[in-house]
C-alpha cells in the first residue's frame, strides 16, 4: 500500500520537474508562452513564434491591419 502511494507521488513529481527544467530559448510573440528547447519555432523577420498556425495568426492579427476589402 505504501509503495503504491509512493509510485503515484513519484509520477506527479516527475512530471512537474520535467516541465520546470526544460530550457526556455525564446518567448512566442503569438501566444506569449515560452518556447522550450526542442519545440518547433518560426522566425518572421525579427520575431519568433511557435511554428503553430494559432500563434502565427494571433501575431499577424494583432500587428496587421484588418479591413473589409473594397
Ligand atoms: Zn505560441
Amino acid at each position: 500500500m505504501q509503495l503504491e502511494n509512493g509510485m503515484v507521488l513519484g509520477r506527479g513529481y516527475y512530471g512537474v520537474r520535467e516541465h520546470n527544467t526544460a530550457k526556455v530559448v525564446a518567448r512566442c510573440e503569438g501566444c506569449y508562452r515560452p518556447i522550450f528547447k526542442g519545440e518547433e519555432a518560426f522566425d518572421f523577420e525579427d520575431v519568433t513564434m511557435h511554428d503553430d498556425i494559432e500563434c502565427i495568426a494571433s501575431y499577424m492579427r494583432r500587428n496587421g491591419s484588418r479591413y473589409i476589402a473594397e
